[in-house]
């Protein structure tokens, strides 16, 4: 069990200007602002009107643009502050390694793996969002945070509230853990329909609202695939333990199953401040004002089973499960490309899935992971195979 930190926390957020950092933040000042939390480092690449706001009025002690090109715009808009500055790659593995007791780590993609590490290796607590450092680097990422001796709770709505109905004391007793998965906007479309649609369609999610490249994952299932392979080794369970039932409504976020058939569910509104809230709190809740569940007023609760065919990507997961090894990294490598050239309106929507699964097929051989180098060198050949199959469909 956690050692309970002091209050203040200190706290560095990790991609503080995105959807998942702007909430906490929310959450933040909903707990206390300043006098619950001691802000670190807040980290951004793009918007630094919004990184330079969100700094002052935290009092945090280092701002970050990954940008390193943006680094002279985010040294003015902090003018006078007495904040410090930094920029690129330096300036993240900085911020990650400024003594905050937690990091939520709340960078999309890949990006977040080296000071995500960083920050683990050290031994903070880390609220986990970026679920890409778990689909790439799996084991090599429960390692350091092993080394480090922090907690790792779970952001992801879904791994939260498997988090939350785990009991500790009879993990023997697990049979099963069931992902929900909303569906995403096109869970009623045939592939015929999927094939023609807009980016602005694919992003427009039913009940969350998330950043672009997760509200497009949503759309294609690979954000459910990247939660597959999160909870498996978030949670050490086998790949045929893992279940996905597609619950449009959102409301139960994920279930345990046990081995005398009792199933666990945690139900909230669509509202990720309560997961952040919950990983912020940990081992305690806060209260926070977010819209609560009227029961009176759900009309009722649909479940299905999710149909791989229309959504490739869940049989993708499988097959990375089952290879395991550097597989997730090459998974995700491949979908950061194929997801780029989708936006890029290179490729359709279903061919998402077509340059993720060429470029996997071409990587069955590809060895374990023995170091971080080696997740790196698989996710650089994944992006590089993968823009050669964009280029042979985009000219087809
Ligand atoms: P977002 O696009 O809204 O925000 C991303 C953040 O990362 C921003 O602060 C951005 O400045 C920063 N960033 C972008 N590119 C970067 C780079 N190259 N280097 C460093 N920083 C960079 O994304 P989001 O929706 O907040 O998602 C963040 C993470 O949380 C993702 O891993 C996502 O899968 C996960 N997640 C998000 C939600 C959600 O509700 N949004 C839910 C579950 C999990
Ligand atoms: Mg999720």
């Amino acid at each position: 069990m956690i050692m309970r930190t002091e209050v203040p926390r200190r706290l560095t957020v990790l991609g503080s200007t995105g959807s998942i950092g702007t909430n906490t933040l929310d959450v933040v000042r909903q707990l206390g602002g300043r006098d619950a939390f001691e802000i670190m480092a807040l980290t951004g690449n793009g918007n630094i009107e919004l990184l330079a706001e969100q700094a002052r009025k935290f009092g945090a002690r280092l701002a970050v643009t990954a940008d390193e090109n943006r680094y002279a715009a985010l040294k003015d808009a902090l003018c006078g502050s007495g904040i410090a500055v930094a920029a690129g790659m330096s300036g993240l593995d900085e911020a990650a390694g400024l003594d905050a007791d937690w990091v939520m780590a709340a960078i999309v993609g890949t990006a977040g793996l080296a000071p995500t590490l960083r920050a683990a290796r050290r031994g903070a607590n880390i609220a986990l969002a970026n679920k890409e450092c778990l689909v790439s680097a799996g084991e090599l990422f429960l390692d350091a945070v092993g080394t480090g001796g922090g907690q790792l709770i779970p952001v992801d709505s879904e791994h939260s509230a498997i988090f939350q109905c785990l009991d500790r004391n009879q993990r023997h007793a697990l049979e099963r853990i069931i992902l929900t998965a909303s569906g995403g906007p096109f869970r009623a479309y045939t592939r015929e329909q999927m094939a023609g649609v807009t980016l602005q369609a694919a992003r427009s999610h039913p009940n969350w609202s998330m950043g672009l490249k997760i509200s497009v994952g949503s759309a294609t299932m690979f954000n459910k695939a990247f939660e597959m392979i999160e909870a498996k080794h978030l949670f050490g369970v086998r790949p045929e333990q893992i279940e996905v039932v597609v619950h449009p409504q959102s409301v139960i976020h994920s279930m345990v199953g046990y081995v005398d058939g009792s199933v666990i569910a945690q139900l909230g509104v669509p509202d990720m401040r309560t997961a952040i809230g919950y990983a912020l709190s940990y081992p305690d809740r806060s209260a926070l004002d977010v819209e609560r569940i009227d029961f009176s007023k759900l009309a009722r609760l649909d479940f299905e089973a999710p149909d791989e065919a229309r959504f490739p990507a869940l049989r993708l997961a499988r097959t990375a499960l089952e290879r395991g090894g550097l597989q997730g990294a090459v998974l995700n490598g491949a979908e950061e490309a194929a997801f780029a050239a989708f936006v890029a309106e290179r490729i359709g929507f279903l061919g998402m899935a077509e340059v993720v699964e060429a470029v996997m097929d071409q990587l069955t051989d590809i060895g374990p992971a023995g170091e971080i180098a080696d997740v790196v060198q698989a996710d650089v050949e994944a992006r590089r195979r993968a823009r050669e199959v964009v280029g042979r469909m985009a000219a087809a």
